[in-house]
């Protein structure tokens, strides 16, 4: 059973020291429980939080563990009623070939053509940005929605579903090319790229009656790029703050939070916080079903990098951090 390990805390960026390879036995199904062969793991922007000590909304990864992690796995052997060898389920399996479960929290997948899909789009992710756009961002018809990491698996779906409800959709994305796929592909209006150097400036042109929606997944540059131009009532659905998850300490500068509140006063904005599963747990069905509709219809793409084998899940891992990621990451760690 190939595992792996957290090894040591990062200080800033992970590096390949902070992980180790173990091989250890099979672990083995006891009465009322399964074991589970991980065929997908799910590498996610949380799971750098999970690597320290400092307190989060969940608890840390204790060094020596495996790493966390959803998964999609195939029951192997079976001794719990509900379930069968062969079954497809969506666990929480972490970074390893086998795990065994007493079944809570195991989700049954149907059968499937992207059984991988129940990690982005159809899962987690995409879950996120439905709830935290519709719930929080409160779209209507001709507004103007920006999101950022625009082609990943949470702002891939809080564009499409912005369109889907009548917005005109910016996305903020590194680089040409995933720019070009959130226009051509995902039907963005427009997509800009944050490396450039007149972020404001270009967002300013784009979004000439300001912003109604910033579906915020990034922080630093690109919320200061933002703050002026966001609309009176306006809304932000806060998700993440990736650009900050590396960090040490405070960036430098002055401290301008008095001016945020100032802004966030005056224009009487809405800025809320949310953990999807702990706020919106009840409203997974509701979701799960028009999302695989939407899905199957067409009306929202779904784009996934599938990296090859668990050994590798760590360097990619470190990508995702850094946008070298096209697409929601996931990891084949099995065979079907
Ligand atoms: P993505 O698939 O979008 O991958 C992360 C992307 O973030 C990268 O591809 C990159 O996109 C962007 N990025 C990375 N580093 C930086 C940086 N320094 N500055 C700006 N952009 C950066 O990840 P997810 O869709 O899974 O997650 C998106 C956000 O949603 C994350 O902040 C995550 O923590 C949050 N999240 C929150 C949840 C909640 O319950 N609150 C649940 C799930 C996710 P690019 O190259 O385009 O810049």
């Amino acid at each position: 059973n190939r595992q792996v390990l957290l090894a040591s805390r990062p200080v800033g960026a992970p590096t390949e020291s902070n992980f180790s390879i173990a091989e250890n036995t099979i672990p083995v199904a006891q009465e009322g429980e399964v074991l589970l062969r991980t065929v997908f793991l799910s590498l996610d922007p949380y799971m750098r939080g999970r690597m320290s000590a400092a307190e989060s909304y969940a608890a840390p990864v204790e060094i020596g563990s495996p790493m966390v992690g959803g998964s999609v796995c195939r029951v192997e052997t079976s001794l719990n009623a509900d379930f069968q060898k062969g079954d497809w389920v969506v666990a929480f399996a972490g970074w390893q070939d086998y795990s065994v479960s007493d079944g809570k929290g195991l989700v049954k997948l149907p059968a499937m053509q992207n059984p991988s899909y129940a990690l982005g789009v159809l899962g987690m992710p995409g879950f996120t940005g439905y709830m935290g756009l519709l719930d929080i961002g409160q779209p209507k018809a001709g507004e103007t929605v920006v999101v950022a990491a625009a082609t990943g698996g949470v702002g891939s779906t809080v564009g499409q579903v912005a369109k889907i409800k009548g917005c005109k959709v910016v996305g903020i994305a590194g680089g040409p090319e995933k720019c070009k796929f959130a226009v051509e592909e995902l039907g963005f209006d427009y997509c800009l790229d944050h490396y450039q150097d007149n972020l404001a400036e270009e967002l300013a042109k784009v979004c000439v009656d300001g912003i109604d929606v910033y579906f915020e997944n990034v922080g630093g540059k690109v919320f200061d790029a933002v703050l002026p131009l966001l609309n009176t009532q306006a809304r932000i659905p806060l998700c993440g703050l990736i650009s900050q998850y590396n960090l040490t300490e405070l960036p430098a500068g002055p401290d301008r939070s008095s001016a945020l509140m100032a802004r966030l006063l005056v224009k009487r904005i809405r800025l809320q916080g949310f953990i999807v599963f702990d706020d919106y747990g009840s409203q997974y069905g509701e979701f799960s079903q028009q999302m695989s509709q939407w899905v199957s219809e067409g009306k929202v793409k779904y784009k996934e990098q599938m990296v090859e084998g668990l050994d590798n899940a760590p360097s990619a891992f470190m990508g995702l951090l850094e946008g070298k990621n096209f697409g929601k990451l996931v990891v084949r760690v099995g065979a079907d």
